[in-house]
């Protein structure tokens, strides 16, 4: 089934020159990029978009972290994107991600971990239009 998903550079992807990274690796896998952005967030909009983690214990540090610098938002398109993009960032915590994931060759920590992934259709749609409005999204092939 073709998807979209949301995909972002956090901050410590963005300080670290991989913007160009993570876009090229999405894209050699097949992925096309329908939407692309750069923003800074505010604390609370860090807090909204990850507001399905607010009882978490790693909350306020994490949306201090996703708040600390621009990040680059951007919707990819593609059979099964969603899977795809979750396999190619790699699991959460970089020690345990698979080698020649994204998190695994460049990510410091848990937190500071490069990239974000939505992880079903339904938190896709959310993140998509917390982002894009359907102007920013490119229609054609
Ligand atoms: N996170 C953290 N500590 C944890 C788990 C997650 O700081 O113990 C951060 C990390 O940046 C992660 C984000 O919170 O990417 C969202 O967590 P989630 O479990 O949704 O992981 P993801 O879907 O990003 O792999
Ligand atoms: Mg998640």
């Amino acid at each position: 089934m073709v998807e979209r998903t949301l995909s972002i550079v956090k901050p410590d992807g963005v300080r670290k020159n991989l913007i160009g990274e993570v876009i090229g690796r999405f894209e050699k896998a097949g992925l096309k990029v329908v939407g692309l952005k750069m923003v800074c967030l505010t604390k609370k909009d860090a807090e909204g978009f990850y507001a399905v983690h607010r009882e978490r214990p790693f909350f306020e540090s994490l949306t201090e972290f996703m708040s600390s610098g621009p990040v680059v938002p951007m919707v990819l398109e593609g059979e099964g994107a969603i899977g795809k993009v979750r396999e190619i960032m790699g699991a959460t915590n970089p020690e345990q991600a698979a080698p020649g994931t994204i998190r695994r060759d460049f990510a410091d920590s848990i937190e500071s971990n490069i990239v974000h992934g939505s992880d079903a259709p339904e938190t896709a749609s959310f993140e998509i239009a917390y982002f894009f409005n359907a102007l920013e999204l490119s229609q054609g092939g």
